[in-house]
């Protein structure tokens, strides 16, 4: 056999395997059924609150002119803040947050424009007004509260911890000595594996979804974040992996807004107050993190600092 017949028969070889994968992966594996995202038309339509004003706010007096809200989120978090490649559409959770109390300020919640900011930069972009307020699994905590505002919290997490499903020596955060962790940069779940487990090998990226990568890729043993992440990324692949042990931390979600604009931010209080009482905080759970399985919780009540 020539070299080069040796290099087509592999070519060819290559790309049998390489068809044979995308066919399984376009057909859906034999057993596991295809995970759902929310569905346009299931979600709620929240009403514009149309008289409403909030000239104390410069946030607000700039979104108003504008017409729209420019919301900062995240796009690879399934259930909680997801973006459609093809029609660029952000769903989830955080993202009928965001829509409902935009419609409460009185501004369009069709019309907001997302932006797409990873953990790390969340309180530079609210400082630089490069977003008007920030719906993305935002942990509310003292260090975060000297260089932004919080409205909420709208939601309770926890620590957790996801691994490879044939993985057995690893339930809990003490079983992570000498084990790779990824975690995403400027997160709480990455500090507080610093601070607490100082023996595991913790490994920092943007996003969590290429901890997830690395993850399957065996590049890491686990990856961590909050229960309510991890639990997306399960769901999207059951079969490779898991979420295992019990949270180990709180996570309270709150919407970051520029730290000296209090008038957005009661207004805000008062939007996931008014949500909650209306039952649109609980149609936009259901139709999103309620995919996941888990039933809607009480929420939390908000804090008023
Ligand atoms: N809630 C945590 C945090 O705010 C982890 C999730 C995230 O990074 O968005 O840091």
């Amino acid at each position: 056999m020539t070299r080069t017949t040796r290099v087509c028969r592999a070519l060819g070889v290559l790309l049998i395997a390489a068809f044979t994968a995308l066919a399984a992966g376009a057909c859906g594996k034999e057993g596991s059924p295809p995970v759902k995202g929310p569905a346009q038309d299931k979600l709620p339509t929240f009403e514009v609150n149309k008289d409403f004003e909030l000239p104390d706010s410069p946030t607000w007096r700039r979104a108003k002119q504008r017409g729209y809200f420019i919301v900062g989120a995240k796009e690879d978090q399934p259930y909680l803040g997801e973006k459609d490649p093809a029609s660029g559409l952000y769903t989830g959770f955080d993202i009928e947050i965001a829509k409902m109390v935009s419609a409460y300020l009185g501004l369009d919640p069709n019309r907001i424009q997302f932006r797409t900011i990873a953990s790390a930069n969340r309180e530079t972009a609210l400082q630089n007004g490069q977003i008007d307020y920030y719906v993305g699994t935002y942990t509310i905590n003292d260090n975060r509260k000297k260089l932004v505002g919080f409205a909420g919290p709208y939601y309770m997490a926890g620590q957790s911890l996801l691994v490879r499903a044939d993985e057995n020596d690893i339930k809990g955060p003490e079983d992570l000595d000498g084990k790779r962790v990824c975690s995403a940069a400027g997160s709480t779940p990455y500090q507080r594996i610093q601070e607490k487990f100082p023996k595991a090998i913790l490994v920092a990226y943007d996003t969590y979804s290429v901890c997830v990568d690395n993850l399957l890729t065996y590049q890491v043993d686990a990856v961590t974040t909050d229960d309510a992440i991890l639990i997306g990324y399960a769901a999207k692949l059951p079969d490779e992996l898991k979420v295992v042990g019990e949270p180990f931390s709180e996570e309270p979600y709150g919407i970051g807004v520029p730290r000296d604009d209090n008038a957005l931010r009661m207004a805000i209080n008062d939007a996931l107050e008014a949500g909650v009482k209306n039952g649109d905080w609980k149609r936009a759970y259901d139709a999103t993190l309620g995919l996941s399985g888990v039933p809607a919780p009480t929420p939390p009540p908000i804090d008023r600092y």
